[in-house]
C-alpha cells in the first residue's frame, strides 16, 4: 500500500486518516510542532509549515501528500510538489486562500458575490463604504475561519472600530447580503475529471459558527441547488482541480450568491460519513490516491449533522446513548469557547 501525507492535525485530518485506513493507505501526518489540534500519535512534527526542510523530509515518506487546512504558504506547498504529488495543487490552495482571489476567480467563472472593495487602507475602507454602502462586512483577506477576522458595519459610524478588530490587516469590505438560507456545495474532482456532488446542505450559523447542517435543503435552496453546482464544478475544472473542493452560498431571491470556497472537505459535509453512500474524506481520499469516486447518494429521508462546539461537547454522555445517533468526538484535550469538539449526525431512514 502506499502512504497518503496528511499536512494538518485537526479534526478535519483526522477524518481523513480514518478514511484513507479504510481504505488501506499508510497515513503520515505532518502537526505543528506547537501540538496538534488533536491528539495524534507518532505526528511527524514541523516548526512550521512554510518550513520547506521539514516539508522536504515529510514529503520523502510520502507517496501523494494533501492538506486539511487552507492557512498554509502556498509557495513552499509549490516546492513541495516539485517531488511528491500535491493534492489540491498548490495553485489551488493559493486562490481559495485569499478572498479576493477567490471573489476574482469564481465571478470570471459567472459566478455573482456580494458587491465588494479590497480595504487596503484606513482611507479604503471609507471609500469602500461610500461605493458598497451599510450594513457591511470587513473580513480579513486570509487566515480568517469560524467568522474571525470579521467586523459587522451597521453604519459609516463603526468604521474605526471595525477597521481596530480586524487589526488593520489587508481585508474586504462586502456589502450585507439579505438571505434567508444559507448552503454549500462539497464537490470531489477525480484524478480523470470526473465529478461527484453531494446534495447541498442547509447551513444554520450561530455567532459566525457553523451550528448545524440538514439535508435535504429547503425548497428555496434546492431550486438554486443545479446553478450552484454548475458552478462549482466549473471552477473545479478551471483549476484542474484534484480532491474535494467546497463553496458556501447564500440562498439569495435572485439565485445563488457564492460567499467563500475552501480547498478540502468541509463541516458542512460531515454529514456524509453516515449519511450518504460515499463519504466527503473517502471521495477526497479516492480522488488523490486516483481511484474512481464513490456514490454520493443521500441513506435516508433527513440526515442532520449538529456540531458539539465548547461546552456542548459535555453533553456526549446522553448522545452516546441515544442507540442512533452517531457521536464524533474530535480528541480535543481542552474545551474552549466556540471550539469545534465533535459532531453528532442523525439520520431519519
Ligand atoms: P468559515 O468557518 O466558514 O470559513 P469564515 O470565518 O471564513 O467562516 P464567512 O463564511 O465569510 O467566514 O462568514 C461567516 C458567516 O457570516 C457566514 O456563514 C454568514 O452567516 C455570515 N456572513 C458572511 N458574509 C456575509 C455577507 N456578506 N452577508 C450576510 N452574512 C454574511
Ligand atoms: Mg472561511
Ligand atoms: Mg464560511
Amino acid at each position: 500500500g502506499s502512504t497518503i501525507g496528511i499536512i494538518g492535525a485537526g479534526q478535519l485530518g483526522r477524518m481523513l486518516g480514518v478514511a484513507a485506513a479504510q481504505l488501506g493507505y499508510r497515513i503520515h501526518v505532518l502537526a505543528p510542532a506547537s501540538g496538534p489540534a488533536c491528539d495524534v500519535n507518532n505526528a511527524f512534527t514541523a516548526a512550521a509549515y512554510d518550513d520547506e526542510a521539514a516539508l522536504a523530509e515529510f514529503g520523502e515518506q510520502c507517496d501523494v501528500v494533501t492538506y486539511e487546512f487552507e492557512n498554509i504558504e502556498a509557495a513552499p506547498i509549490a516546492t513541495l510538489a516539485e517531488s511528491v504529488p500535491v493534492r489540491p495543487s498548490a495553485a489551488a490552495l493559493a486562490i481559495a486562500q485569499n478572498r479576493v482571489e477567490e471573489k476574482r476567480f469564481v465571478e470570471k467563472l459567472g459566478g455573482r458575490a456580494a458587491p465588494w472593495r479590497d480595504v487596503a487602507t484606513r482611507g479604503d475602507l471609507d471609500t469602500a463604504i461610500a461605493e458598497i454602502g451599510c450594513p457591511a462586512i470587513l473580513k480579513t483577506i486570509r487566515f480568517g475561519y469560524d467568522g474571525k477576522g470579521q467586523a459587522r458595519l451597521a453604519s459609516a459610524d463603526d468604521a474605526d472600530a471595525a477597521w481596530d478588530a480586524i487589526g488593520g490587516n489587508p481585508a474586504i469590505l462586502e456589502g450585507f447580503v439579505e438571505f434567508d438560507h444559507e448552503f454549500s456545495i462539497v464537490l470531489a474532482r477525480g484524478e480523470d475529471g470526473g465529478h461527484a456532488s453531494y446534495p447541498p446542505p442547509l447551513n444554520g450559523h450561530e455567532d459566525g459558527i457553523l451550528a448545524r447542517s440538514t439535508v435535504p435543503a429547503p425548497p428555496q435552496v434546492a431550486s438554486q441547488w443545479t446553478e450552484a453546482a454548475a458552478l462549482a464544478g466549473r471552477v473545479a475544472d478551471a483549476l484542474d482541480y484534484v480532491g474535494v473542493l467546497t463553496l458556501e452560498f447564500f440562498a439569495g431571491r435572485d439565485g445563488p450568491i457564492f460567499n467563500e470556497m475552501a480547498p478540502r472537505v468541509h463541516n458542512s459535509g460531515h454529514w456524509t460519513i453516515e449519511g450518504a453512500v460515499t463519504s466527503q474524506f473517502e471521495n477526497h481520499i479516492r480522488a488523490i490516491c486516483g481511484l474512481p469516486l464513490g456514490a454520493t447518494t443521500v441513506t435516508g429521508t433527513r440526515v442532520e449533522m449538529e456540531n458539539l462546539i465548547g461546552d456542548q461537547a459535555k453533553r456526549w454522555r446522553e448522545i452516546v446513548a441515544e442507540p442512533e445517533a452517531h457521536l464524533h468526538l474530535y480528541g480535543k484535550t481542552e474545551i474552549r469557547p466556540g471550539r469545534k469538539m465533535g459532531h453528532v449526525t442523525r439520520i431519519w431512514r
